[in-house]
């Protein structure tokens, strides 16, 4: 395969090994270079590029015209022979034509395959409502996956001579270090998608076959969301737009990794944006900036930690403070004290469901008094993976599996269930989309003389029960009946 390899090799690996690339041929980088590079340097060119190197030697006396023409026809195709000598015509040395202000690198870049590949995946990483693209190097090619709705979607892999360019120009335009590529770096980028600016984040890693890189998608239309976009029950907005009305007190919001507790918290910010309030969150790292609010990154490698930032903020005279985390005891009672100083403190812990994070909270060390006199409401929430609406098809109770029929055990099962059959748009998986579950703990006043008798998490269930709470559970089969989702998706998240 001949492949035009005009900026296929970075800028800056040219300026350090000064060399120019001539072509891809038969899965190898052919190279002009003034100087026989090092073993170390072809080393180094190998892994930056994920392919193998040949080179071809440009002695001193093909540096006038006539002689670099000679070299060229002798040592390239026609095309890219052709190629060259347009650019040289304005250039004395064949390297210099690599400058930032020639205008037909800018057409170049245009038409370079590299950079319409890589239009294209971002592109459809972004229209497939990826949250990841994941370019892991091979033997024998780079595989590119997305992540969807919290899976892994195989997409076609990437040739070799394709992949290293590629994961160059990423990191080139994530402002890494490209020659480093022994070491994981972090850089971010954006890409403009219709009218929109996409930020994506860029994490690299060295493996034995050369780098792989993770694109993390900052989708603002998707994280910056209201209340009223999240699909709530309206029970469930009606109680959570009434905590957020509280002068102070604590809001917790739990779940694993992943089930969407930084939406929910930043569609709460949102809310509380509208009765212009003062709000500073600390946030490891911020992802989103969301305007009208001071959002401070965390950096526990120079001391900026959670518990130190709450104590700063309480001399900036803030209505609202948000916590990323909770992760430890003095964070906790950092947060519980700021709420007991008249601040609304929004915060996320990593429990299962809301009375276990009241359980957490007392093994963490916290005084029940402390707990009960500052905790206004916990939220314990999970994302589910909704049936896609284009493949979506109801079947009767005859068809029902063990799992389902167990799913409903006292309760009578619904005359019909749902599921995907799998088609174009979800990627043959059945859903499309995710949608948040949720179940909000209200400590009453028996709910408080519990924790102050150190109730376990079971009794407080029980308790929060018997007063109507809506657990996890509950919603679940609601989910499952109404068609949102499938019994194998609940077991999956809960
Ligand atoms: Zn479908």
């Amino acid at each position: 395969m001949n492949v035009p390899c005009w900026s296929l090799v970075p800028e800056n690996l040219v300026q350090e090994y000064a060399l120019f690339p001539l072509e891809v041929h038969e899965g190898k980088i052919i190279i002009a270079c003034s100087r026989p590079l090092s073993p170390e340097a072809l080393a180094s060119l190998h892994f930056c590029l994920g392919c193998s190197i040949e080179q071809r030697l440009l002695s001193s006396e093909t540096t006038t015209s006539e002689t670099t023409k000679d070299f060229l026809e002798k040592n390239c195709s026609l095309k890219t022979s052709m190629q060259l000598e347009v650019m040289m015509e304005n250039s004395s040395s064949p390297f210099c034509f690599m400058s930032n202000e020639d205008p037909l690198e800018k057409k170049q870049e245009q038409e370079d395959p590299i950079v319409l590949h890589l239009k294209m995946l971002l592109d459809e990483a972004i229209e497939e409502n990826a949250s990841d693209i994941h370019l892991e190097s091979s033997a024998k090619d780079c595989r590119l996956r997305y992540r969807i709705d919290g899976f892994l979607v195989e997409k076609k892999s990437i040739p070799l001579p394709l992949a290293g360019p590629l994961l160059s120009r990423l990191k080139l335009l994530a402002h890494l270090d490209i020659t480093e590529c022994r070491l994981s770096q972090d850089g971010r980028l954006t890409h403009s998608w219709k009218n929109y600016t996409v930020d994506f984040r860029l994490s690299s890693l060295p493996t034995q076959f050369g780098e792989s890189l993770v694109l993390r998608l900052l989708d603002r239309r998707k994280m910056i969301r209201s209340l009223g976009s999240l699909e709530l029950s309206a029970q469930l907005e009606r109680s959570l737009g009434y905590l957020l009305k509280k002068p102070h007190g604590l809001l917790l919001v739990t779940g694993p990794i992943g089930a969407g507790k930084t939406t929910t918290l930043y569609a709460c910010l949102q809310e509380l944006q509208e009765y212009k309030l003062k709000i500073i969150t600390a946030e490891d790292p911020v992802e989103y900036e969301i305007e009208g609010m001071l959002q401070v990154p965390i950096e526990e490698s120079i001391g900026r930690t959670f518990e130190r930032m709450i104590r700063s903020f309480l001399r900036h005279d803030p209505d609202v403070i948000m916590i990323g985390e909770t992760r430890d005891e003095e964070t906790a009672r950092r947060a519980m004290e700021a709420s007991l100083t008249g601040h609304l403190v929004l915060t996320t812990l990593h429990t299962s469901d809301a009375p276990e994070a009241i359980s957490r909270l007392m093994n963490m060390g916290l005084d029940p008094f402390l707990i009960t006199t500052t905790l206004e409401g916990v939220l314990a929430q999970r994302l589910v993976r909704k049936i896609c609406s284009c493949c979506s098809r109801a079947y009767s109770c005859d068809e029902y599996s063990k799992e389902e029929i167990t799913f409903f055990h006292d309760d009578p099962l619904p005359k019909q269930l749902y599921t995907g059959s799998g088609c174009k748009r979800c990627h043959g998986t059945g859903y499309y989309g995710r949608v948040a579950m949720m179940e909000l703990l209200l400590p009453s006043d028996q709910l408080r003389l519990l924790i102050h008798q150190r109730a376990s998490s079971h009794q407080l269930r029980e308790q929060a029960h018997r007063e109507g709470m809506i657990s996890l559970q509950a919603e679940a089969k609601r989910y499952v009946i109404e068609g949102i989702t499938t019994v194998a998706e609940i077991r999956r998240v809960l």
